[in-house]
């Protein structure tokens, strides 16, 4: 993907007609097939609307999304369905986006009778029995007959989880998909969409607050600042050597920091506001080493080593000499 989402603000300011939350702003990142990447930030960064994006809930302002190369486009036709439904969105609240008056068996049967629209009667009820225990509800026969609220959250989150499955999607995205959830069952979540994701050679992304998980779970980190990518790479490599100050923060104020190991940094500051985004370097108000044309120029993406990226002006082939280091400073 490559795309840019603003929104127009409306009712939340008096004067001002005609501005726009920056909430994406030029955003590449791809997807693979078999592989999960992680899209790391604080709330508010636009994590959730680039999930949203992709999953064509909203269109994009500038920019475009492409499935294998071809561009998705924001139209009603049937081909539109048909990419829609190849990518999945499951929530971070289960009980949010089921039906509570519906039971299992008629939420699934209707995303089956949708997406597999020749089966009926046995076999239509042996494909739900498959993705329930594809999703380790087993026996399937004890779920379907149940109702939302007689389920546990990490239960539901599993029928969510088939229930998706049920399109035969190429692209999960997971928002937050466990942060809802009960700390002694979150991994067993996370495992079963990992194992998914390798066996169907699906292509996941995976939207979280928490860097630390990103490192066990994510084969690739993508971190999001302030609408915009500001460092990606191998998993490993953006946890154990982050580069940029703001990955660095994450770390260091991560719940159990002792899983990542990197120079720690204290925060001084908060978000900025996505209306009137800092000029130059977003991060710059926060930034501990910012230099004097963070606050004007905005940093391109450095490539510091393989796939690992990284917005920030401290990797410039030439960087400004910090002040201290100026000839005539002394
Ligand atoms: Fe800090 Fe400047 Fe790098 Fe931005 S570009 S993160 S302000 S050093
Ligand atoms: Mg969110």
């Amino acid at each position: 993907v490559d795309v840019t989402k603003h929104f127009p603000v409306r009712g939340l300011l008096k004067r001002g007609a005609g501005r726009v939350v920056h909430a994406v702003d030029n955003v590449s990142l791809k997807l693979y097939a078999g592989r999960i990447t992680a899209l790391v930030g604080e709330s508010g960064s636009g994590k959730s609307t680039l999930a949203r994006l992709l999953a064509q809930l909203y269109p994009v302002t500038s920019g475009e999304i492409r499935l294998h190369g071809q561009p998705v486009r924001a139209t009603s036709g049937k081909a539109f369905r048909d990419h829609v439904s190849k990518v999945q969105l499951i929530l971070q609240d289960p009980f949010a986006s089921f039906n509570p008056v519906a039971s299992i068996a008629s939420t699934l049967k209707r995303a089956v009778s949708i997406h597999h629209a020749d089966k009926r009667g046995d076999a239509q009820l042996a494909v739900i029995d498959d993705l329930l225990t594809q999703t380790n509800l087993v026996p399937p026969r004890q779920f379907t007959e149940k109702f939302p609220h007689e389920l546990s959250g990490g239960q539901l989150q599993r029928v969510s989880i088939a229930r998706a499955l049920a399109a035969s999607p190429e692209v999960f995205l997971a928002d937050e998909p466990v942060s809802s959830l009960d700390v002694s069952i979150r991994l067993g979540i996370l495992n079963l969409l990992r194992r998914l994701t390798e066996e169907r050679e699906v292509a996941m992304l995976y939207v979280t607050h928490d860097i630390a998980s990103a490192r066990y779970f994510a084969t690739d980190t993508a971190v999001m600042y302030a609408g915009e990518i500001v460092e990606t790479g191998p998993s490993e490599t953006v946890t154990q050597q982050a580069a940029h100050p703001y990955t660095k923060l994450l770390i260091s104020s991560a719940p159990d920091p002792s899983r990542v190991d990197t120079e720690r940094i204290r925060d001084i500051g908060q978000p900025p506001s996505l209306i009137t985004p800092p000029s130059g370097c977003r991060f710059h108000p926060r930034c501990p080493f910012a230099l004097d044309r963070c606050k004007q120029e905005t940093p391109p993406t450095f490539e510091l080593a393989d796939g690992h990226t990284t917005r920030c002006w401290l990797y410039a082939d030439k960087p400004e000499p910090a002040a201290s280091e100026r000839p005539d400073a002394s």
